[in-house]
């Protein structure tokens, strides 16, 4: 089956653009320009990706990925207007899975689709939703920390911690490679979808956020440690 790709845009050029170079490579999209739109249509479509402008009349692009976010784990790909460091964090803050700056070329955006649709298969596959929708294991427990993976909810002590979408799925790759050094290359292309491209700054802000709500000393990290040159390593 075809994958699905809801548009939001509000640029009727670059919204006709992007159709046509989606539907060109055989996925099924569906355009839309405003943000309330753009949560009917991911409510009703169940699209496999979102691109999604933030610049956009009724509510941004931010307000909605913050709402769709707690309704589904469709990856989302942010379009900016610059190159703003704010704008970058605040879209990963909200749940954004990857962002492109504008102007950028369709070969470009193409290349982030087809990275983010096979994260997104590969990440299927791992956690067994290929039909079976049974996780292969249903908790994970380090210590006095529990991963609940059919909930999808982290335990510090017996008390729920509050994880953004992406820092639970970080977490989640992070305690299946226990004791293995994970670059941050690796670790961009399987919980990003990057790879080639990708700035690993953004693994290090989020390792960062994750260090803070399960590490006893964020500064002294023992679960999560910096492996010299190379990348991270989970202790458990
Ligand atoms: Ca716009």
């Amino acid at each position: 089956m075809s994958e699905r790709i809801l548009i939001v845009e509000d640029e009727p050029s670059l919204q006709e653009t992007l159709v046509y170079s989606l539907k060109k490579e055989g996925y099924v999209t569906e355009a839309v320009g405003d943000g309330r739109s753009a949560l009917e249509s991911a409510r009703r479509m169940k699209p496999d990706l979102i691109v999604l402008d933030i610049m956009l009349p009724e509510m941004d692009g931010f307000e909605v990925a913050r709402i769709l976010r707690r309704e589904m784990t469709t990856s989302i790909l942010m379009l900016t207007a610059r190159d703003d460091e704010i704008d970058r964090v605040v879209g990963l803050e909200v749940g954004a899975d990857d962002y492109l700056t504008k102007p950028f070329s369709m070969r470009e955006l193409l290349a982030r689709v087809k990275a983010q649709l096979r994260r997104t298969r590969l990440l299927r596959e791992e956690m067994g939703q290929t039909g079976n929708t049974e996780p292969k294991h249903e908790t994970l427990k380090f210590e006095n920390l529990t991963v609940n993976l059919t909930r999808r909810e982290v335990t510090l002590d017996n008390s729920p911690i509050q994880l953004k979408p992406k820092e639970y799925e970080l977490l989640l790759f992070l305690a299946e490679h226990r004791g293995q050094m994970l670059s941050r290359e690796f670790i961009l292309e399987r919980v990003w979808g990057w790879g080639y491209i990708g700035d690993s700054r953004t693994v290090d802000v989020h390792i960062r956020w994750l260090r803070q709500k399960i590490e006893k000393d964020p500064a002294n990290p023992v679960r999560i440690v910096t492996v010299r040159g190379g990348g991270y390593r989970f202790e458990g």
